[in-house]
């Protein structure tokens, strides 16, 4: 790390993460200047964005989508770059596999070309999304030149009710502070309801601290950090362990540290929480209603005016008991281990309304197979949910998942803008996956605390 003449600040970046949409023109740039990748050995590769769900036979019956995977693998290749491709057993969205494979660290900067980068931030590292010509950068000299950021720290006291989840937390904060309340701000998760949370829940929140305009999302190293680090395929082992341990436990804030802004929560105050509208702070608790236009301010009703006539939604209504066409559970917000596990607790012993299409998409082939052995794809499959292969599906639609016409879906995943997930017309309310095996049971948006309620 130092200081640019400008102002602003080289970074090292410890681990470059990269996948087949945003690295092709950046080799290709590469190559016109015959440049080397600086760093092979701080760069990873994985395939998430295009692959199919249903059947990843090579080769795609996509082209578009095969000539990328190729491209990928010829580039990996050429630079001697890891690259966890599909059947290697790990295989899956890039925010998934770092974590899991144990890449992501306390104390890394770590950079990839998608915005969700700011997931890894779950970890105690400063992590970010580039676009394609940093990627080259990256690639070129393993560095970034960044300004450095102001930080608010996101204090939530309380504890998160049953049937409340990381999902509906961070959706109430970026409903609270906007989609562009956080410009300028990296966001540090802090407070009782925080530490309490399992390394799954705090990637989901720092996931989608880019949907409130924060370049990053930050916790604090601590045991629940280093537990689950422990034993990972590329932790630190033996001596080396603790000695990280040491180190990453001088990285967490001070307790006299000053912010530049603090914003208080209650965790025990918030409800189920689903957006109405087409971006991520248009949200509301599951027993509120849609907001009116003509009560809010001129802005916030011109915005919202556009998002119910897109959405087909009519103000002073109620959010719950919107119908729903199509349910999806997957996504790097929410396609890990303890989402599946959130939302077969909603399925067991019950069945997708009729009409409802349904399906779930594990992370990463190794929260496939993890679910397995626990036997959560009998628990979707017998209550009518497709299970698919790793990927990041429809969360994006750049593979064959797509919604049609004006389908309306109920998703796990972190954007709703208009056409997201494959449709120019098609509609997204996000939600927990938990909230989204319930909207599939009962054909609409439904509270699922009270299916969870008459599980007891
Ligand atoms: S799951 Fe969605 S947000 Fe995450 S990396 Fe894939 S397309 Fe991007």
């Amino acid at each position: 790390m130092s200081d640019l003449p400008g102002g602003a600040t080289q970074l090292f970046v410890g681990l470059h993460l990269i996948h087949e949409v945003t690295s092709p023109q950046a080799f290709a740039a590469l190559a016109e200047k015959k440049l080397q990748v600086y760093c092979p050995e701080c760069t990873v590769a994985t395939v998430d964005h295009i692959v199919p769900t249903v059947n990843q036979q090579r080769p795609f019956a996509d082209h578009l989508a095969e000539e990328m995977l190729r491209t990928l693998e010829s580039n990996c290749k050429k630079h001697k770059i890891e690259f966890f491709n599909i059947g290697s057993g790990q295989q899956g969205i890039v925010h998934v596999i770092a974590p899991e494979l144990g890449l992501t660290q306390p104390g890394m900067t770590v950079a990839c070309g998608d915005s969700h980068t700011s997931t890894h931030g779950a970890f105690g590292a400063i992590a970010f999304g580039i676009g394609t010509s940093q990627v080259r950068d990256v690639l070129a000299s393993q560095s970034l030149a960044m300004n450095k950021l102001k930080v608010r720290r996101i204090w939530f006291d309380g504890q998160l009710t049953k049937g409340v989840y990381a999902k509906d937390l961070i959706l109430h904060v970026i409903r609270s502070l906007g989609v562009k309340g956080g410009v300028g701000y990296a966001y540090e998760f802090a407070g009782p309801a925080i530490d309490s949370l399992s390394m799954e829940e705090r990637m989901t929140i720092c996931n989608m601290a880019i949907e409130g305009g924060a370049r990053c999302g930050y916790f604090n190293p601590d045991s629940v950090t280093f537990d689950y680090l422990k034993g990972r395929q590329k932790s630190p082992s033996n001596a080396q362990w603790n000695h990280a341990v040491n180190w990453w436990k001088s990285l967490a804030s001070d307790s006299s540290a000053v912010f530049d802004d603090e914003v208080h929560f209650d965790a025990s105050k918030i409800a189920p929480t689903v957006t109405w509208g087409i971006t991520p702070a248009q949200g509301l608790a599951i027993n509120e209603d849609i907001p009116i236009p003509e009560s809010m301010g001129a802005n916030e009703g011109l915005m919202a005016t556009e998002a119910c006539s897109y959405m087909n939604l009519k103000p002073g209504t109620s959010i719950s008991g919107i119908p729903i066409d199509v349910c999806f559970i997957g996504s790097c917000t929410n396609g890990r281990l303890s989402d599946l596990k959130a939302a077969a607790e909603v399925l067991k012993g019950r069945h997708v309304a009729e009409g409802i299409k349904a399906f779930v998409v594990p992370g990463s082939e190794q929260v496939a197979k993890a679910a397995k052995a626990i036997g959560l794809d009998k628990v979707f499959l017998s209550a009518g949910f497709e299970w698919r292969q790793p990927g990041c599906s429809m969360c994006l639609a750049m593979n064959p998942d797509k919604l049609e016409g004006r389908q309306i879906s109920a998703s796990s995943s972190n954007r709703n803008f208009k056409g997201r997930q494959g449709s120019a017309n098609g509609r997204t309310l996000l939600m927990s996956p938990a909230m989204v095996a319930a909207a599939a049971i009962k054909g609409k948006v439904t509270d699922v605390r009270e299916i969870l309620r008459t599980h007891n």
